[in-house]
């Protein structure tokens, strides 16, 4: 079958078959908008948060790391405009009373009130009901600190990863060895209480961004907005992501926040053949460290030291989600292919990435090649970083299988001529050919 006609519905089902992604409290009938990653899942999510990290924060020497907390002062969220406008429009069926993302059903990319009710005016709900009024709905997350509940104490889970890089802005120039432009990147989760929920991990309510604030003198703005877009894209082939379903989109004005210059997005065609948005970058002016500044009483500006000036920075906002981009992995990965008369599903992600990255099986339980098995497996473990899946209940042909659907690069059978001949059989996932190796060149030939 063509790749391309891969459906919601078959990598749902392969997720949940394969222990990748369970929908979160299962056993209690889950709960909307939040998802489980199981044992491949987990190890695919750290793959890919573990790339990005070290292709924007260790190789880009103007880059660095922080690990700010979910929880932050709620005068940073009222600072970053969250507190007020961080708000979808929403609609009622008054009927169902089901709540729906009003621009999602107008069709339109807009929160302007006006417009959506007018767009609206003679359209029905999608369960054919009258819909209520188009009003706005504060998406963030509330809770209270401290031992008494009550407005004082309200916090909020932080909506985006963004707000502790700003409040760091000045730490980390006085701490780092870094100077404009530079960047602050951060990896962690955001909780957003979307309207629908929905599309699987593509519109959840718990998230994981990866971040990056760089920091810029604004006549240098635009020339790092291109230079970091075309990182952007780079890292996204590196993960294995088919080029023919992803494009920029620049936003016109009227999408962009008010504050902001320019603004892209990279979008995908996952499942639906439908552009969405995996990613963006967005050139945001001035706007939070000057907001920051006023908030805070702090001055923010800086000095320039080799053009004697001083300017508060503008900020160029590189984003991207860890959930849409495993499912974009998966979207690109999956492929079903006719052999022998039976369909063989295999994922052909980039062996950099997969959750497993070697499957080691022996072609029998008898001791003797257990024990082989084993000391392969150990030693294997322990010069590489790799995980590792060691496997021997179940026929050759399931076990492969199975590694096919998890999107195992590699799998190494041992059989009772390896206890002779101290050779191994290395069988490759996409062309499923298979070579013989000594094992003491294990490593070297599973690196190459
Ligand atoms: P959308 O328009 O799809 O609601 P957004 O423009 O609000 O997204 P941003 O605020 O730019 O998204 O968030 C940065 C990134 O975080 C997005 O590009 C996306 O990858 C991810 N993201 C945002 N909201 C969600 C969500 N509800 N579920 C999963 N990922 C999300």
């Amino acid at each position: 079958m063509n790749n391309n006609q891969v459906s919601l519905d078959t990598l749902v089902s392969l997720a949940k078959r394969r222990g990748f992604v369970f929908q979160a409290s299962e056993i209690y009938g889950g709960l909307a908008g939040f998802w489980d990653y199981g044992p491949y899942g987990v190890e695919l999510a750290n793959n890919i948060k573990a790339s990005w990290w070290h292709f924007f924060v260790r190789q880009q020497r103007d880059i660095v790391g922080i690990d700010g907390a979910i929880i932050q002062n709620p005068k940073l969220w009222k600072a970053s405009g969250h507190v007020e406008g961080f708000n979808d429009p929403l609609v009622e069926d008054l009927k169902t009373h089901k709540r729906y993302r009003a621009d999602h059903l107008a069709g339109v990319d807009t929160s302007d009130l006006e417009q959506l009710t007018d767009l609206l005016k003679n359209k029905k709900s999608p369960d054919g009901n009258e819909l209520g009024p188009v009003r706005l709905f504060n998406m963030m997350f509330k809770t209270h600190v401290g031992v008494l509940e009550g407005e004082d104490n309200v916090v909020y889970l932080r909506p985006e990863t963004a707000g502790a890089i700003f409040s760091n802005y000045k730490n980390v120039l006085d701490t780092a060895r870094v100077k404009i432009p530079f960047g602050i990147a951060q990896i962690g989760k955001a909780f957003r209480n979307e309207i629908s929920p929905r599309d699987f991990i593509f519109r959840v309510r718990e998230l994981e961004q990866m971040e990056i604030e760089y920091f810029t003198n604004p006549a240098d703005a635009q020339k790092h907005l291109e230079r970091l877009k075309k990182l952007y894209w780079q890292w996204l082939i590196e993960l294995g992501l088919k080029t023919e379903r992803m494009e920029w989109r620049q936003l016109p004005p009227e999408s962009r926040a008010h504050y902001s210059a320019d603004n892209w997005d990279v979008e995908y065609k996952y499942f639906d053949g439908k552009p969405k948005e995996l990613g963006g970058i967005a050139n945001r002016t001035n706007y939070d460290l000057t907001r920051h500044a006023q908030l805070s009483g702090k001055d923010l500006s800086y000095f320039d030291e080799t053009t004697r000036e001083r300017f508060i920075p503008y900020v160029i906002e590189p984003t991207i989600g860890v959930d849409r981009v495993l499912l974009a992995i998966l979207e690109s990965a999956y492929h079903e292919e006719e052999v022998n008369g039976e369909t063989r599903v295999v994922l052909k992600i980039a062996p950099e990435i997969a959750p497993v990255r070697v499957a080691i099986l022996p072609l029998s339980k008898k001791s003797e090649l257990s024990a082989l098995s084993g000391e392969v497996y150990k030693k294997l473990v322990q010069e590489t970083h790799w995980n590792i899946e060691y496997d021997e209940t179940q026929s050759i042909g399931k076990r492969y299988r199975r590694q096919d659907e998890i999107g195992t690069p590699y799998c190494v059978t041992i059989d009772f001529e390896s206890l002779q001949d101290h050779a191994v059989t290395i069988r490759h996932r996409d062309t499923m050919e298979q070579n013989r190796v000594q094992i003491k060149n294990l490593k070297s030939e599973l690196s190459m």
